[in-house]
């Protein structure tokens, strides 16, 4: 039994959702699911157009779990594939719990009222889960995601122990517009706009928001400036390689897009304590958001590319001495729109979201409890990313990164 059920109808489920129908012989019905149904529709209409495939849409609030319940029951799906917002991961997981089907997301829970993302709330689910003989996969997408795997891969095929990881995210596109953000905009700058946080030595070391900067020159993009942040794929990678004494993330953003941030975040639209505006409470991050051009909508005008991979070091595998390796995939927007009507940050998160819902539902990664994707086999994942869009090249460096 492959069905499965996609909740959410922004961009990357648009992605999901035509890969998924791309790939029958493993998703043998697809179900979606989402606050909008017009949007689910659309996506169900393009789907039709480009693959032939049927795409059953249905109107949900997630947060609703009696009602998701009894949608996930009536759908008979085997799993759940949540690409809604990281607000809907715990009523999800809690809905999957009541119907006993898997999960499997792209993104850590995070309070409305708190922009701070942690895995504790769902490592909390890992009895639950493990109770009922049911899997819960998080963080399937690009970072979290494939990142994560890379540095598995690296471990497994590569290196012994991995000393030193820096996850690199380049977004080299450019959408024509003035500011807009490649995802979920609220999600988007509630992440850029949090303190930065490594990992060294055993303990996080946290530094203002965008404020530690390098250059990097990415193969298929050229030189950019880099930022450091802190990112979800750390904590869990902390855990998961404990040998691991530095841990950094990195990511791309022009002088355009940092400028405008700076005076949105001046004047306090990217505040998310609410406040009253003619009667009406409003919290300007959403109100702000709003406003944004949506992510969806980008896919026509991006062009160029995307390349996000890891450097690490450690020891060889091959008992050689300490050496160096960068992974890495390189995306181009307009060949991830003509596949599938989106831009590639869409592309790179939900390819991946289909390749992991593909490993649960064909038997290839199997369990019980709540699980990050680091803690599961790499290759088959990796063989998937290869054939399914995101190929990724691996080479040699002559040494650690110097910055
Ligand atoms: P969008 O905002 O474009 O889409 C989110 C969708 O979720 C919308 O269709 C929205 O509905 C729906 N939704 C929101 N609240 C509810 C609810 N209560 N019940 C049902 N549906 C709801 O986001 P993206 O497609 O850009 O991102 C989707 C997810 O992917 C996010 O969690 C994001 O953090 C994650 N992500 C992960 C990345 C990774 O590499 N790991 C990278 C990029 C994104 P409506 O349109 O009606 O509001």
């Amino acid at each position: 039994m492959s069905k499965v059920l996609v909740i959410g109808a922004g961009g990357v489920s648009s992605v999901c959702v035509h890969k998924m129908a791309m790939n029958a012989g493993i998703f043998s019905e697809i179900h979606l699911a989402s606050r909008t149904k017009s949007k689910c529709d659309a996506i169900a209409a393009s789907v039709k157009q480009r693959t032939g495939v049927d795409v059953a849409t249905y109107e949900i609030d997630a947060e609703e779990v009696p009602a998701l319940t009894r949608l996930i029951e009536q759908t008979g799906v085997k799993l759940v594939v949540n690409l809604a917002l990281p607000y809907q991961d715990l009523p999800i997981m809690d809905a999957c719990l009541a119907a006993g089907v898997d999960y499997l997301d792209t993104a850590n829970y995070e309070p409305k009222d708190e922009a701070k993302f942690e895995y504790k709330w769902q490592w909390a689910y890992q009895d639950r889960f493990r109770e009922k003989g049911l899997m819960a996969l998080l963080g399937s997408g690009f970072d979290p995601g494939v990142t994560s795997v890379f540095a598995m891969w690296l471990k497994k095929h590569k290196l012994k122990t991995i000393r030193s990881l820096d996850i690199l995210d380049c977004n080299g596109g450019d959408h024509g517009q003035a500011f807009a953000t490649n995802f979920n905009p609220e999600i988007n700058i509630r992440e850029v706009t949090a303190p930065a946080r490594h990992w060294l030595k055993g303990e996080w070391v946290e530094t203002p928001a965008m404020t530690i900067r390098q250059q990097f020159d990415f193969e298929g993009v050229g030189p950019k400036n880099m930022y450091l942040m802190y990112h979800e794929e750390l904590e869990s990678l902390a855990k998961f390689l404990p040998e691991l004494e530095r841990g950094r993330f990195w990511m791309t953003f022009g002088d355009a897009y940092i400028n405008h941030l700076t005076v949105l975040q001046n004047v306090g639209m990217t505040s998310i304590e609410p406040v009253n505006y003619q009667g009406k409470e409003i919290v300007p991050l959403q109100f702000l958001a709003a406003v944004l051009p949506k992510p969806e909508t980008l896919g026509p005008t991006t062009k160029g590319k995307t390349n996000i991979g890891d450097i690490a070091t450690g020891q060889a595998l091959d008992g050689s001495g300490e050496k160096t390796f960068y992974i890495y995939n390189i995306c181009d927007h307009e060949d991830a729109f003509h596949e599938t009507g989106n831009q590639a940050i869409s592309y790179t998160t939900g390819v991946p979201a289909m390749i992991g819902a593909a490993m649960m539902l064909t038997g290839a990664w199997k369990g019980e409890g709540v699980f990050n994707i680091e803690q599961l086999d790499p290759d088959p994942f990796m063989e998937m990313l290869n054939t399914q869009g995101l190929p990724w090249q691996v080479k040699e460096l002559a040494g650690p990164v110097e910055f």
